[in-house]
């Protein structure tokens, strides 16, 4: 009996990657990690058409710098936001953002609410920082977000939210406090998937692996006029800024459509077909509507469940594009992800640093809510097959 494994413990159990899930139940596509995530096979048509005329092509010539300005346009219109917002942009990700943001959005101080790894970081790159004063940290535990308070501390003229924290599903209604402080919003799992109002927020931040489906490797920052301002003060100020983190240097090449450095031209064909995909589906609401659909198959699934429970107890925080759900102790959470990855079906892993025996699953809008409908059936397959 080759697919039994004796355990420490004399018990002997199924090999999870022997587990054969019947092909009706498989979905018809198994990405459902939370980034890099599920790239629609149409973005990749682009990105193959693109060979003509644009791939391998100067990025100061006018057709990548129209690529880069319907990028520009396309988030704008996505975001309905108003003429004097500029959407900027550059190279590294989001975790390099938080470097730039160093240098170039926080003036003194900055305040973060931390509630996992993600807005850790991010703190953790201020406190670093030796320009700046140490910031002020407002924490909960995972699993949970701190409330957002009204006004914000003596001092303080950054406020750092997380519209959706990955590492643990949880997501946050975005307000902005009393006062004068730059809003600045890490929405790297956001964008594109949850609502937001512009009126609350100043610099809006996010990579394409996400909701946009694209690959990695970029930024983008939708900017208000007062975090303009802010970068223009900071940017003609004597700090020191190294030039490939310089923001002003990123605006003052995003607004001719260009980068400072070269960009990666796939990256940025990948996004564009995706931006034109959720808006020629009726925009953010299509987008937001589909994530719903998909996080209350998910949890409704859990909720229903005798093993499975949402990590996330209060509803209202309960992530619709970044689903985390705990398994119960006698289900090893896994062997559930090595038997799904063994039918391939991807990236179900917990966020490794969280410890918890957890599912993590990707509801971002290229992901059908019926695959999340199929996912959940699989789950049961293979926790049947396990038992
Ligand atoms: C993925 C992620 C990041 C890191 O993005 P990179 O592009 O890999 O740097 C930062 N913040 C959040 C909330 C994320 O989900």
């Amino acid at each position: 009996m080759e697919h039994l494994r004796a355990r420490k413990t004399g018990r002997v159990s199924v090999d999870p990657t022997s587990i054969v899930i019947p092909a009706d139940l498989l979905p018809h596509d198994g990405r459902f990690g939370c980034g890099p995530s599920k790239v629609r096979p149409e973005q990749v048509l682009a990105l193959a058409q693109s060979n003509q005329g644009l791939l391998g092509t100067s990025h100061r010539q006018p057709p990548v710098k129209h690529l880069v300005a319907s990028v520009r346009e396309g988030l704008k219109e996505l975001f309905s936001l108003r003429k004097d917002w500029e959407i900027v942009l550059g190279n590294g990700g989001s975790t390099m953002f938080w470097d730039v943001a160093t240098f170039g959005l926080i003036r003194n101080a900055s305040q973060h609410y931390v509630f996992g790894e993600f807005s850790q970081k991010f703190a953790d790159a201020a406190a670093a920082a030796p320009h700046l004063q140490s910031p002020v940290i407002e924490a909960s535990d995972p699993g949970t977000h701190p409330a957002i308070k009204e006004s914000v501390p003596e001092g303080v003229d950054v406020v750092a939210l997380t519209h959706n924290e990955t590492s643990t599903g949880v997501m946050m209604h975005l307000k902005r406090p009393d006062g004068d402080a730059l809003v600045v919003v890490d929405a790297t799992s956001a964008a594109g998937g949850l609502p937001w109002v512009p009126d609350e927020v100043d610099v809006y931040y996010f990579a394409p692996q996400k909701c946009f489906a694209g690959d990695g490797g970029l930024w983008l920052a939708a900017c208000s006029p007062a975090a303009v301002e802010r970068i223009r003060e900071i940017g003609h100020s004597n700090r020191w800024q190294p030039a490939s983190l310089n923001l002003m240097t990123a605006l003052d090449n995003s607004v001719a459509n260009q980068t400072y450095n070269t960009p990666a031209l796939g990256t940025l064909v990948l996004l564009n077909e995706q931006i034109g995909w959720m808006l020629s589906h009726g925009g953010l609401d299509f987008c937001i509507s589909r994530t719903r659909s998909s996080a209350s198959r998910l949890y409704g699934w859990a909720e229903r469940s005798d093993y499975a429970t949402p990590f996330v107890a209060d509803p209202m925080q309960r992530s619709t594009v970044v689903g985390t759900i705990d398994l119960d102790p006698s289900i090893s959470a896994n062997d559930v992800c090595a038997a799904l990855r063994a039918n391939h079906i991807v990236d179900t892993d917990s966020y490794r640093k969280l410890g918890r025996n957890q599912l993590r699953i990707g509801m971002f809008p290229a992901i059908e809510p019926d695959d999340i409908s199929a996912l959940t059936a699989c789950i049961d397959y293979v926790v049947g097959a396990l038992a």
